[in-house]
C-alpha cells in the first residue's frame, strides 16, 4: 500500500525475474552515469505536447500500462549507444530506440513490448553538428528539433538563406520523424527523400556510417545520398533494424518570395473533379508543396472548439451543424478548402497562380480566399507559417475536439486519382458512420501520390470510445487492404495488421525483412514487433496483435 501511494511498481521485461532486471540496470550504471538510468516507477503522467512523458504513449489507445516502458536510458555519445545495445543482448532485454517520443498519432514515445527500455537519444545527443551554407545541408543527432535546427540557422544569420521544411508540428525530432518517413509541407517536404547519410549502431552494437560516410575523409557524405553498392539506407527506415545516431539533411534555399493561397470548394462530390485538377498541377510543380485539401468538418475542429460547444447529441456530428458552424469562418458554405503556397519572386508566382486559378475555377462554385481579410490567429496563417518552414504548433487545436483529447490516424496512400480519393472517402465515411465517429479526412498531396491522413480524435479516458475507435481503424484497414490500398505509416498497435497487409506472393517481404532481423539482431532485443516485424525469439508466441 505504501509503495502504491508514493510510486508504481515497475514492469520488467516478460521472461527476465524482477531481481535480475535491476542487477541488470545496476551493471548498466556503471557504464552510464546512474542519472542516466531512470526506472520507470513514478505515477504515468501524460503531461502535453511540449511537455510529454517518454515512458508512455500520451494518447494511448489501449490501457496506459500497456505499451509502458520499464525504464528509461540517455546516452551522450554514439559509443554508449553502443554500449546500451551490447548491454541488452547481454542480458536479452529489449530495447526502444526513440528520438524525442512526439510520435502522437503512432504511438508516442511508447515502446511496443511492454517493459521495453527505452533509449532516449534526444535528450542528451541533440547537437546540430554541421550547418553548410555553400552545400544547403546539416549534419544533425536525434535530439534536434525542427524548432531547434530553425533557431540555429536564425541565430547564425542564415535563415533568409535557407529554410528548413516542418511537420505540422515542430517539435519533433528531424531524426525520428523522418525515420518515420514522415511528411512536412514545402518542397522538401518528403523527409526521407531529403536526408542525405546516416550513422547508425546496429543491433550488435557495431556501427555503420552509409554511403559516401563510409569513405575516410569524404566531404560529399551529405550532397550524394548513394555512395557505391547497395543503397541500405532504406532498412532503417520505419524497421528496427538499426538505431540512428547522426543523420545529414539537406535544407531549402531560400525561394525569393512566397504567397499561401486557399480555395474553397461547395460539394463533397467535387472531391472527385477536383483531385482530378490537381494531379497534373501537382507532377508538373505548378502546386509546388506538399499542400492539404481539408473537410470542413476537421476545419470546424482545427478552431480549437471542443465538439459539445456545436452539438452535444451521439453520433457524427450532424453536417448541416457543421456547416451552419463554419458559415461563420472563411470556408463559408463550404466542404473543402485547398491549403497551398506559390514561390519565388512576384512574376513568377503571378504566372503559376493565375494558372491555378483558371484551373481551380473549373469546379462550379470554387471561391479564392482574400487572406488580407483573415485574422492574425486563423489556421490560414499557420499553415502559410508551416509552408514557408517556420515551425508552429496551432494543428494541435483540433485535439480539443474531445475531452482528454487524443489521436491516433488512418493513414492510406493512392496515385492522385478522382476515383481512389472518392472509393477512400466513401470507405472512411461510411465505418465512421458505423462507429459514431466524426470524420476528419485531410488529403496531403505528394508528387505522384496522395496521403488520406483521417485523425480519429477520442477521449483517453473513455475506454468505450477507445475501443470503437481502434475498432473502427482496424475496419478501415482490412477494407482499404480489399480495395488495394495500404497504409504509409501507422500506430504501434496497428503495426502487425498493417503489416500483414502487404501479403503479396504468400507474404514474401514480410519473410525476407524477419530474414534481415534474424541476421542483424540474432537475439532480437532491437525495438522487437516494430512495424510489424519480429525477431525469431519472438516469433510464435502470440505477440502479435
Ligand atoms: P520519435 O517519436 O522520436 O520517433 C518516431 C519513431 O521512430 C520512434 O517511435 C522510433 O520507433 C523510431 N525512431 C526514432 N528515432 C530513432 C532513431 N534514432 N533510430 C531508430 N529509430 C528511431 N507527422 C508528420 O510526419 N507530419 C505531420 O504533418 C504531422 N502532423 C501532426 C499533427 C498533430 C496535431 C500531431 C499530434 C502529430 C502530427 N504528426 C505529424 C505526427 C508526429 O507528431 C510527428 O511525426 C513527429 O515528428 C514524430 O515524433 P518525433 O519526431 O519526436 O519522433
Amino acid at each position: 500500500k505504501h509503495l502504491k501511494e508514493r510510486q508504481r511498481l515497475p514492469v520488467v521485461p516478460l521472461g527476465i525475474e524482477r531481481e535480475d532486471f535491476y542487477n541488470a540496470l545496476e551493471e548498466l550504471k556503471e557504464k552510464l552515469d546512474a542519472e542516466h538510468v531512470e526506472v520507470n516507477d513514478k505515477p504515468l503522467r501524460d503531461g502535453w505536447y511540449m511537455e510529454h512523458p517518454n515512458t508512455h504513449d500520451m494518447m494511448t489507445i489501449l490501457d496506459e500500462e500497456e505499451f509502458v516502458a520499464s525504464a528509461v536510458v540517455y546516452p551522450s555519445t554514439t559509443e554508449e549507444v553502443q554500449e546500451i545495445v551490447k548491454w541488452a543482448n547481454k542480458f536479452l532485454i529489449p530495447i526502444f530506440p526513440i528520438s524525442m517520443g512526439r510520435n502522437l498519432g503512432y504511438g508516442g514515445a511508447a515502446p511496443r513490448v511492454r517493459g521495453s527500455v527505452t533509449v532516449d537519444l534526444g535528450k542528451r545527443m541533440n547537437k546540430i553538428l554541421n550547418i553548410n551554407p555553400e552545400d544547403y545541408t546539416c549534419l544533425v543527432e536525434p535530439g534536434v528539433s525542427f524548432y531547434a535546427l530553425y533557431d540555429e540557422l536564425e541565430k547564425k544569420g542564415l535563415r533568409d538563406y535557407m529554410w528548413i521544411d516542418t511537420p505540422d508540428l515542430g517539435g519533433g525530432s528531424i531524426i525520428g520523424n523522418t525515420v518515420d518517413r514522415g511528411v512536412g509541407y514545402t518542397p522538401y517536404g518528403d523527409h526521407w527523400a531529403c536526408h542525405s547519410g546516416l550513422e547508425v549502431v546496429l543491433p550488435t552494437g557495431e556501427v555503420i556510417r552509409t554511403a559516401m560516410g563510409a569513405l575516410p575523409g569524404n566531404n560529399t557524405w551529405q550532397v550524394f545520398p548513394y555512395g557505391f553498392g547497395p543503397y541500405c539506407d532504406g532498412i532503417f527506415s520505419q524497421s528496427n533494424f538499426g538505431i540512428v545516431t547522426k543523420m545529414g539533411m539537406t535544407l531549402m534555399p531560400n525561394p525569393g518570395g512566397y504567397e499561401s493561397f486557399m480555395y474553397t470548394f461547395p460539394n463533397e462530390q467535387d472531391l472527385a473533379p477536383l483531385i482530378d485538377i490537381i494531379r497534373p498541377l501537382r507532377i508538373a510543380s505548378m502546386l509546388e508543396n506538399v499542400a492539404q485539401l481539408r473537410h470542413v468538418t476537421q476545419s470546424l475542429a482545427v478552431s480549437g472548439l471542443p465538439r459539445s460547444k456545436f452539438f452535444s447529441g451521439t453520433g457524427p456530428i450532424p453536417e448541416d451543424i457543421v456547416h451552419a458552424e463554419a458559415s461563420k469562418s472563411y470556408v463559408g458554405d463550404h466542404t473543402w478548402a485547398y491549403y497551398g503556397m506559390s514561390y519565388g519572386p512576384a512574376h513568377i508566382r503571378a504566372h503559376k497562380l493565375a494558372l491555378i486559378d483558371a484551373e481551380f475555377h473549373k469546379i462550379p462554385g470554387c471561391r479564392k480566399i482574400d487572406p488580407s481579410k483573415l485574422p492574425e490567429d486563423e489556421y490560414f496563417w499557420s499553415r502559410d507559417r508551416i509552408a514557408a518552414g517556420i515551425p508552429d504548433i496551432h494543428e494541435l487545436r483540433w485535439v480539443n475536439w474531445a475531452p482528454n483529447g487524443s489521436h491516433i490516424a488512418f493513414s492510406p496512400v493512392s496515385p492522385i486519382r478522382g476515383t481512389d480519393a472518392t472509393q477512400l472517402f466513401e470507405l472512411g465515411k461510411k465505418i465512421h458512420g458505423k462507429y459514431d465517429i466524426d470524420f476528419f479526412p485531410a488529403f496531403c498531396v505528394g508528387l505522384r501520390e496522395m496521403h488520406l491522413i483521417v485523425e480519429i480524435v477520442f477521449d483517453r479516458d473513455d475506454p468505450a470510445e477507445k475501443k470503437r475507435a481502434l475498432d473502427c481503424l482496424r475496419e478501415m484497414v482490412d477494407e482499404a487492404a480489399d480495395k488495394g490500398y495500404g497504409e504509409y505509416r501507422t500506430h504501434l498497435v496497428l503495426m502487425d495488421q498493417v503489416a500483414g497487409t502487404y501479403s503479396w506472393n504468400d507474404g514474401a517481404l514480410a519473410k525476407f525483412n524477419e530474414r534481415l532481423k534474424d541476421a542483424l539482431d540474432p537475439n532480437g532485443i532491437l525495438a522487437p514487433g516494430r512495424c510489424g516485424i519480429w525477431g525469431k525469439r519472438y516469433r510464435g508466441f502470440g505477440w502479435e496483435m
